[in-house]
């Protein structure tokens, strides 16, 4: 039996290897677990919920919202926001509330409800999940570029860092490496280490081959490891050097820096580059300066200023500014003079202080960065600037002034609109009124025209609900017919049989769907239940958990209906799967005619008249039988 589930589970699953699953805990001591605990308890001990009908409502604590979407069902014990597609069962609400593995997920809830896991089980999971497998693969490859770059190989890179200014301890204190020219020096080092390289490939650090196989990502650049707030390499960033990128591709076009893809450790806008290292500092001055490259944050930090993040050239997005909250309120972002004018870069600020956090700004003189400006003019100066830093309200003022005459009136208007949008992210009405008496006062208008305009654009959505955001994800998108057909299955087991009858999987044409049901047929063939919350263990894939719970906390269909919509759903997704076939085929029949390929032409023709035949006929039969 237990062999079964390990099976059906390895089959399902898509992010865990054979190997990664040995070591893990049963699925019963799983499903036992999540029986007893109850996903309202959980969820309201860290955010208050309000009974919304059968369900539970809440203002989301994954994404900025105002009017909430975040649902909790207490009858199917999963939860899902309809805003930022959030969702899964108690287990994934911890991993992603308390930011936990899944195995320290399952051992905090398995000791909340009194059930003991297996012994020796603890050390075996801890080693042997995904996670953990590239923490330790991101760590072997940053040493092998480390050792790189004080090897002969890396005589040019480390020349060149030197002469930048970057002295031994700081390239020592952020483990600095260097990717050499080969194409497959790091797959080669890992090889021996016995490494699987499909996992290289899950780290980001290989790239696979048109015709097979996988070269290396980095290549003859300096190599900066990416570490989260632990310490633990996350992923690269990788930087050419100046002099030899002419010299390899015969013109000056690779980009000057490339970074490690998203990765399931590494995703774009959810760390800052140094906070690691500058944590404690940021707590003792209160504030944090933050700057956009690795070298302007390190140049810094080497010289003494030790309160500073790279934002690593992303915008910013509303969970770095949490991660800073944790530390600090103040800000203090460092321009160079080209961005600090543009109006776009102004803007992204409006996070922090919808964070309600204070925010300031210094721009560097024309032609200078943090990195240049801390080498020509010293960190004295550096530090000076930032003394000098001006609130973003009067800074951003200073700049739509100097751009446009605040004696024309369009002009006027355009000031005023463009600090509205500002002072609209200010959640404190004191602040606010604040803000907009000295605006009034600075353009000589009156406060109630402004507060009119105001209102105006108080509806525009919060900073944090829009597109560009590190914290929204895209929607799902799923075919709603497959949707629905999901929904209806997990809410009544005994459609499954009847719905296997009539669709296969394939017959879903999006991946995640398909995999659901592939995986809902298999259960109800071994007798096992498949209730939403432990289907999601099975699959222990986010996309296609959040494909479970939206559908199940669609609207209820009512009964009467239930059997046409079903009857429907079946028979547009045989008619889809049908027309596509067909087009396949129709186009393989294009191209083998353009060849002049007689019998492949006439064995697909052949296959063409089946194929409508089939589809007369089984309308024919959907005829007899309505
Ligand atoms: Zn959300």
């Amino acid at each position: 039996m237990t062999k079964d589930i390990t099976e059906l589970r390895n089959r399902h699953r898509n992010r865990y290897t054979k190997d990664e699953m040995a070591g893990r805990i049963p699925e019963n001591i799983l499903e036992d677990i999540l029986s007893r605990v109850d996903i309202v308890e959980i969820i309201s001990g860290y955010i208050p919920l309000k009974r919304a009908g059968r369900n539970f409502r809440a203002l989301c604590p994954f994404h900025h919202e105002k009017t909430p979407s975040f649902m909790v069902s207490p009858d199917r014990q999963i939860y899902h926001c309809f805003g930022c597609q959030a969702g899964g069962n108690a287990f994934n609400f911890l991993i992603q509330y308390e930011r936990l593995e899944f195995p320290e997920a399952v051992e905090t809830l398995a000791k909340k409800v009194g059930v003991s896991l297996p012994q020796g089980q603890k050390q075996d999971y801890k080693t042997t999940s995904l996670i953990t497998q590239l923490y330790k693969i991101n760590e072997l490859t940053a040493l092998f570029y480390e050792t790189n770059l004080n090897s002969s190989n890396g005589l040019e890179a480390k020349k060149y860092l030197l002469k930048r200014g970057i002295n031994e301890s700081t390239i020592k204190l952020f483990k600095l490496g260097y990717a050499s020219r080969n194409w497959d020096a790091l797959i080669n080092h890992l090889r021996n280490k016995t490494i699987n390289l499909s996992l290289l490939e899950k780290a980001g650090l290989v790239l696979s081959k048109e015709g097979g196989g996988y070269y290396d990502r980095f290549r003859d650049r300096i190599i900066f490891p990416i570490f989260d707030i632990k310490s633990r390499v996350l992923a690269f960033g990788a930087r050419v050097l100046p002099d030899t990128s002419s010299k390899v591709t015969g013109e000056d076009t690779s980009p000057k820096y490339i970074n490690s893809p998203e990765t399931p450790l590494y995703i774009k806008g959810r760390n800052l580059y140094g906070l690691n290292l500058a944590r404690d500092a940021i707590r003792e001055n209160d504030y944090v300066v933050i700057v956009e490259g690795y070298l302007d944050f390190i140049m810094p930090y080497q010289e003494g200023q030790k309160n500073i993040v790279a934002s690593l050239g992303t915008a910013l997005t509303t969970e770095q500014a949490r991660l800073i909250k944790r530390y600090t309120h103040n800000v203090v972002m460092v321009y160079d003079a080209d961005d600090a004018g543009q109006m776009a870069t102004l803007r992204t600020l409006d996070i922090f202080i919808e964070e309600g956090m204070t925010v300031k700004v210094v721009s560097l003189p024309e032609g200078f960065d943090p990195d240049l400006f801390v080498r020509k003019n010293g960190i004295g100066n550096f530090k000076e600037k930032i003394n000098q830093a001006e609130n973003l309200f009067d800074y951003k003022l200073k700049v739509l002034k100097s751009r446009y005459s605040t004696k024309d009136i369009e002009a006027k208007a355009l000031i005023s609109f463009e600090m509205l949008l500002t002072i609209n992210r200010f959640k404190n009405a004191i602040l606010k009124a604040e803000y907009i008496k000295r605006l009034a006062q600075e353009l000589d208008v009156r406060e109630d025209a402004l507060l009119q305009e105001l209102s105006k654009i108080k509806k525009a959505k919060p900073y944090s609900d829009l597109g560009a955001q590190g914290s929204t994800k895209k929607a799902l998108n799923i075919n709603p017919t497959e949707k629905l057909l999901i929904k209806l299955m997990l809410e009544e087991e005994a459609l499954v049989s009847h719905i296997r009858e009539r669709l296969e999987p394939a017959d879903f044409q999006d991946e995640r769907t398909a995999r659901i049901v592939s995986l809902m047929f298999d259960l109800i063939e071994q007798g096992k239940n498949i209730e939403p919350n432990k289907l999601i263990n099975y699959l222990n894939d986010e996309s296609t958990s959040q494909i479970i719970c939206e559908s199940t906390l669609l609207p209820q269909i009512s009964s009467e209906n239930k059997e046409n919509v079903i009857n429907d759903c079946i028979q547009r997704l045989k008619n889809e799967r049908l027309r596509i076939k067909k087009e396949h085929l129709h186009e393989q029949i294009k191209t083998a005619e353009g060849l002049g390929e007689e019998e492949k032409l006439n064995r697909l023709m052949q296959e063409f008249h089946c194929l409508i035949k089939e589809r007369q006929d089984k309308i024919n039969e959907e005829e007899r039988i309505y």
